[in-house]
């Protein structure tokens, strides 16, 4: 019989995780680690096998995922895309293997190791060789319809190669993004004023999940396929191993990291190697899947609940280690957040020393139970942004008083260290400006309400001229904190009138550096109006949103009237963004801004783009077109690319998304083979540009 303590812990867990998976799943913005998730989930697992009568059918152990997000149009999977069970350590893997070897009632059996590539599961259908539908896997029964997001991903075959394929079939797979990408994107989040995304995982969970395929089409996403979900007419062949080689034939990028082995033994061998070398791989792979090969064996394995009998994935273990938190200490971003951030006693983890990490807001701290001087537990995998744990209360002094001052429990409440400068919450007043701070209803953060706090105006200058927005040369970090504080400009909009005499009145200023910072500052004028958009810095307003609202308003005038409910029909802009939007035109202060920079001759009007996102499926991608085409001439083709926002140029290069290949197709094709560039014969070409010619 569970007594009321099981029963309330496993409502507060399935609680928690439902939580957690809405924050992972939906929002793609996780706020504790997969390693914090998984021991809870496991708790949750062991009582419910503790207590069966407690479980039910919407607990988080039975359920992958999260159900399709609105906005997209929902896919119904005909075979349910499950998760996979996990093992921590070898002892579990053993534990998995004579289990099976039990049901098979045989230890001889070939077993598949493969890289799990930390992405998310996508389900792909091809119909007569072409693809026709692309899923993600939502909950495991419906998934979202990702298919004009999937068919910008170069690494996707839209034609199959060959003729040996059944006629209809999906394949499934990992879309991914390379860890160069996720610290590219990262970067420009930063500069942008974004919140980070967390992990590889949800960078491109976001990445797909997005209503704009333009969005989708600039970032750097990869597919790798693991395995076949249902085949008609025609069939792969009867075990894991050959159906991968099957799919590499057909065209589709296979890991050839996978590896077969008859003895338990070489898959312990597989992941030690690569637990030791998985710094090395371009992307994030977060353990080994081992599956049992022949097909008739899985089959007579089974499923229990959400996970395949025949299949495990051995985990690797993130980096952790022990430190101590010194001081929790307050950033004033470009919208007035007041982000706390660990100063940590700095330790090796991970290859990198770590002395900070993200705290994100007051709730988070107080979740965590963080005091200053805590002991606290750090953890670093691979390209995730480094989060602290845990704390250790344990190692707080017996009978320690917390005290009054900064929340430590490790001195007496009058002797609060000079040094410190957390008071154990946010505090009420900008550490910057001094004027009040504020959290408004629904957000997490606490911010200061000073428009003209130092610090944001200093944060806002160095966005305004970064190279994502303005990008004007010379105009570091600190000439713009020297003109700030000289007070030679008060906001973005004072740039354009300096003069040399003021340039050359700041401390170590040569004439040279001055007339040369006077030239780009000339050359920004004629910055894109979605440069000009981003560089404001309207909270929630990055680069892409920038260029979708550009491209509808054409002017800053046009878009300063908006309002946020005719932003919010623009495909692409959420309610909270629009009405960022909308608000930041409202104030006087930004209207002053907008007319001194129109005033100055910044670019606050553009040839307005009349077309829809819809009518424009290419853009962000480059074509190449070789060689004889049957149905139109080159010329008309290059035409289509370009009115559906493609653009074509005359040699191939590593910016090629599609070679266009006709009858005798030349050099270029040799080229895009040894680049690995996506060759589209004319049918998968029309195929592409919307079935027809
Ligand atoms: P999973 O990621 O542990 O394993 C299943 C998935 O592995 C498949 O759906 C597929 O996408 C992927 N995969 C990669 N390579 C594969 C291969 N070669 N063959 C087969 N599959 C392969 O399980 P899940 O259900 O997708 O997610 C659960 C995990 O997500 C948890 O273990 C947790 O780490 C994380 N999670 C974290 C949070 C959080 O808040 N931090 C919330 C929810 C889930």
């Amino acid at each position: 019989m569970p007594d009321p303590k099981d029963t309330l812990r496993i409502e507060q867990l399935r609680e928690q995780l439902h939580d957690h998976n809405y924050r992972y799943y939906v929002l793609d913005a996780p706020t504790v680690s997969d390693e914090e998730y998984d021991r809870l989930l496991r708790e949750l697992q062991e009582l419910e096998e503790r207590f069966p009568e407690l479980a039910t059918l919407d607990s988080p152990t039975q359920r992958v995922g999260a159900a399709p997000a609105p906005g997209f149009s929902a896919v119904k999977h005909r075979e349910p895309m499950l998760s996979l069970a996990n093992a921590f350590n070898d002892e579990e893997f053993w534990a998995w293997h004579q289990r099976v070897a039990n049901l098979l009632e045989t230890d001889s059996f070939d077993l598949i190791c493969e890289l799990k590539l930390d992405g998310l599961a996508v389900a792909l259908v091809y119909e007569d060789g072409k693809l026709v539908q692309g899923a993600t896997r939502g909950d495991g029964y419906r998934g979202e319809d990702v298919t004009q997001n999937l068919r910008t991903v170069r690494s996707i075959p839209l034609v199959l190669q060959g003729r040996d394929y059944p006629r209809r079939f999906e394949v499934r797979g990992e879309v991914y993004l390379p860890k160069e990408g996720f610290r590219k994107i990262n970067e420009e989040r930063e500069a942008e004023g974004l919140p980070l995304y967390v992990n590889p995982r949800n960078s491109a969970a976001g990445s797909l999940r997005q209503l704009d395929s333009r969005i989708t089409s600039r970032r750097p996403l990869e597919l790798c396929v693991y395995g076949v979900g249902w085949a008609e007419e025609g069939r792969f062949p009867d075990s894991q191993w050959d159906t991968l080689q099957q799919l590499a034939v057909m065209g589709f990028k296979v890991n050839t990291a996978n590896h077969r082995y008859a003895q338990a033994g070489g898959v312990l061998d597989y992941y030690r190697k690569w637990l030791e070398t998985r710094e090395g791989l371009g992307y994030e792979a977060d353990g080994v899947v081992i599956k049992v090969d022949r097909f008739d064996y899985q089959r007579h394995l089974g499923f229990v609940g959400r996970e395949p009998r025949w299949a495990i994935a051995y985990k690797f273990p993130a980096e952790r280690a022990m430190t101590r938190l010194l001081d929790i200490k307050i950033n004033v971003g470009r919208t007035g957040a007041l982000n706390p951030y660990a100063e940590l006693e700095t330790v090796f983890v991970g290859g990198a020393n770590i002395s900070h990490a993200t705290l994100h807001n007051e709730d988070y701290i107080a979740t965590k139970d963080l005091h200053v001087e805590d002991f606290v537990e750090i953890e670093r995998a691979g390209e995730v942004i480094p989060q602290i744990v845990r704390s250790l209360p344990e190692r707080r002094p017996a009978g320690g008083q917390e005290c009054e001052r900064c929340g430590s429990y490790f001195h007496a409440t009058n002797h609060h260290p000079e040094a410190v400068t957390w008071t154990g919450r946010i505090p009420e007043r900008c550490p910057v400006c001094n004027s009040d701070v504020v959290r408004l209803p629904g957000e997490a953060v606490n911010r200061c309400t000073n428009g003209a706090c130092p610090a944001q105006l200093y944060e806002g200058v160095k966005h305004f001229v970064s190279r994502g927005a303005m990008d004007i040369e010379g105009m570091g970090e600190k000439l713009v904190r020297s003109l700030l504080d000289s007070g030679l400009i008060e906001d973005v909009a004072g740039i354009y009138s300096l003069t040399l005499e003021n340039l050359l009145s700041l401390e170590r200023m040569a004439e040279k550096s001055a007339t040369n910072i006077l030239v780009n500052i000339e050359a920004s004028k004629s910055r894109p109006l979605s440069r000009v958009i981003n560089g404001l810095g309207i909270p929630h307003v990055g680069s892409e949103t920038a260029e979708l609202v550009a491209a509808h308003f054409g002017g800053l005038e046009r878009l300063s009237e908006a309002t946020a409910e005719g932003l919010a029909g623009i495909s692409g802009i959420g309610p909270i963004v629009a009405e960022a939007i909308a608000t930041y035109f409202l104030q006087p202060a930004n209207q002053e801004i907008i007319a001194r920079l129109d005033q100055a001759g910044v670019t606050v009007e553009e040839e307005r783009i009349e077309r829809s996102l819809q009518e424009t499926p290419l853009v962000g991608m480059t074509f190449v077109v070789t060689g004889r085409l049957e149905a139109l001439s080159r010329s008309q083709a290059e035409g289509k690319i370009k009115s559906l926002g493609g653009s074509v140029t005359g040699s191939v290069s590593k910016k090629t998304t599609y070679l266009v290949a006709g009858e005798e197709p030349g050099s270029k094709l040799e080229k895009a083979q040894e680049l690995n560039i996506p060759v589209l014969n004319e049918r998968g070409f029309l195929d592409l540009m919307g079935g027809g010619g």
